[in-house]
């Protein structure tokens, strides 16, 4: 990368090119870093087989998560001409054998049953004032699952996760390091909108979680990545900030899989300057794939 342009992404991003000796190892990213992070081929990472789905297709191949067909560069500066764009309306047991069951009712459903059962949901009263469920999008045999938090209004009018500004700042995210939403599968913990993109109340995300554990069970992926608080606060039965829990690799309290968490994008776009840190989280993740996948 031309020293330049380097210079601008990290400019862009908040990130301090002079490091004074007390702020090593503090999580800020060096230049040295960010030109690794955006040149490292990814074409290791993963080698399943292929084909693009949306939310109503079915069963097929994950693609092979390989290099980004465009330039790092590209990547890396629309990952960063996100700061400019307006924030979306979203504000911020014990452990089981994986793979087991969800609970006894989902447990027999395939992957359409599954759908069908969803879209039909009326376990809580968000079901009144839905346009529409939202399954998830994606490759349903992907080794990387993304969990977000909850449709917003522009979800709820597509039936697709993550579509308005925030969804594409997720892209750019999974771009640079070699995913997309081919080779992931990307959820939320809700799949319906709470009114004025208020957080999930505990009881939503209760009634909801035999869903999302039917999708994992059916998918089984080898890690998830936690977009958010509330993602992070269900799969991890936690309370602890996503600020802590980003700090290390953690593990689904329902099913045994590893979970990286990290801003949602969301928050990303209004506060630009923590994405430094999602940066080194993406890396981290990027290096989980190698290890796991
Ligand atoms: N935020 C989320 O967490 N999920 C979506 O699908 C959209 C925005």
């Amino acid at each position: 990368m031309r020293e330049e342009t380097r210079k601008q992404y990290l400019k862009l991003m908040g990130i301090e090119l002079y490091r004074p000796a007390h702020e090593l190892h503090s999580g800020i990213v060096t230049s040295e870093e960010a030109d690794a992070f955006v040149e490292e081929p990814v074409s290791e990472l993963a080698t399943d087989p292929e084909t693009a789905v949306s939310v109503q297709d079915t069963a097929v191949q994950a693609p092979p998560i390989e290099q980004a067909n465009t330039s790092a560069d590209d990547d890396l500066m629309s990952y960063m001409a996100m700061d400019q764009a307006l924030p979306e309306s979203d504000d911020e047991e014990p452990q089981v054998a994986k793979h087991s069951s969800s609970t006894d009712e989902l447990s027999g459903l395939d992957w359409e049953q599954l759908q069908q059962r969803i879209a039909e949901c009326e376990k809580c009263s968000l079901c009144q004032s839905r346009t529409q469920t939202v399954f998830g999008v994606g490759n349903n045999q992907a080794d990387v699952m993304v969990i977000g938090e909850a449709p917003g209004a522009e979800e709820d009018k597509q039936g697709k996760p993550f579509v308005g500004a925030a969804g594409k700042l997720l892209d750019n995210m999974l771009k640079a390091i070699g995913l997309d939403r081919e080779n992931v599968f990307i959820a939320n913990i809700l799949k319906c909108r709470p009114p004025a993109n208020r957080n999930p109340s505990n009881e939503e995300a209760i009634a909801c979680e035999g869903y999302l554990l039917r999708q994992i069970d059916l998918i089984q992926p080898k890690l998830i990545l936690s977009v958010g608080g509330i993602s992070a606060k269900n799969l991890l039965k936690t309370e602890e900030a996503v600020g802590r829990l980003r700090q290390q690799r953690q593990q689904m309290v329902k099913r045994n899989i590893p979970v990286l968490v990290t801003y949602h994008p969301a928050y990303l776009l209004r506060k630009p300057s923590e994405k430094a840190k999602s940066w080194e989280d993406l890396k981290k993740f990027k290096q989980m794939m190698k290890d796991l996948i």
